[in-house]
């Protein structure tokens, strides 16, 4: 039940956000933080609810990251709903709101080559050339204004997370990285700021994506891999609207492509999917 006299303070400037942090932590308060795109959905709220619980301020920041783009069509049709998003924050009692420019957060062009650990090479890595740099870039700098205790990430976003997790240790950051399940709609397609962009006919057919993982989950155990995606190339590609870009079982901590997925590669298998013009990306654990 939201609490109609709660109102979330907004930041658009990192001096302004510093010293109301610093305020913050001289009293003591646990931050938890939330880093997001904006177009804010249930997904993105389990994040939020589960930060507000286990700390004493919840922060979100919302910025659509143009150095994590490798196509700018995609850039610029990304949906921002910062109204809603304002509203869906308040709702779920959020105190902080970091909306910062670009500007802001890149006065300047940023070179940095950030050492990923070689996780950044398969899957998203190979067909998003630069995108988890951009994503180090922007995260690195994130957690140095907001210097949160704990930082909430998707499993939605599996390969991000095991990349984040990396940075975090190799860069010493001091913060907790908490990894939360991917929510989905009642159809079993996961949430993304991206469905919106659907049509109703993409839409109907993208819930495929997730049925297929659940069938690799039940049959696949012990398969050979290159079957595997022998199969799901047949069942994503006989739909006309969709083109599968890649289906991948990794280990789900060193990302390495695993032959013969058995529970003691602690597997995971990842997809990534155009529907339409979209690109939805989803994953899921054997064990
Ligand atoms: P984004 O706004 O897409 O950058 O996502 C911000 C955070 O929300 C990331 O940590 C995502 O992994 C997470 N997220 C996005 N969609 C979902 C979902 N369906 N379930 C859980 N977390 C999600």
């Amino acid at each position: 039940m939201p609490d109609i006299f709660f109102i979330m303070n907004i930041f658009n400037s990192i001096s302004e956000i510093k010293i109301h942090i610093s305020a913050k932590k001289a009293q003591n308060c646990s931050i938890g933080f939330v880093p997001t795109m904006g177009a804010l959905h249930k997904g993105h709220i389990s994040l939020i609810e589960k930060a507000c619980k286990e700390n004493s301020l919840c922060v979100c920041s919302i910025f659509v990251n143009p150095v994590q783009f490798n196509n700018n069509e995609d850039f610029a049709k990304y949906p921002r709903t910062i109204d809603t998003d304002i509203t869906l924050l308040n709702d779920a009692c959020c105190e902080i709101l970091f909306n910062p420019s670009e500007k802001e957060i890149y006065p300047e062009a940023d070179n940095t080559v950030f050492d990923l650990g070689g996780l950044d090479k398969n899957m998203e890595g190979a067909f998003r050339k630069g995108h988890f740099n951009g994503v180090a870039m922007v995260v690195k700098k994130l957690f140095e204004i907001i210097t949160p205790d704990k930082a909430y990430f998707g499993e939605k976003d599996f390969q991000q997370l095991a990349i984040i997790k990396y940075l975090v240790k190799n860069l010493g950051i001091p913060v907790e990285i908490i990894s939360c399940p991917t929510v989905r709609e009642a159809d079993g397609l996961a949430m993304s700021s991206r469905n919106q962009r659907l049509s109703p006919e993409e839409r109907k057919i993208a819930p495929v994506i997730y049925q297929t993982l659940l069938k690799i989950k039940e049959y696949g155990i012990s398969q050979e891999v290159e079957k595997l995606k022998k199969w799901v190339e047949k069942e994503i590609n006989f739909y006309p609207a969709m083109q599968l870009e890649y289906f991948e079982i990794v280990n789900a901590e060193t990302l390495a492509p695993v032959t013969f997925p058995d529970s003691t590669e602690n597997p995971v298998a990842c997809i990534a999917v155009n529907v339409g013009k979209i690109r939805l990306i989803d994953n899921i654990k054997f064990v």
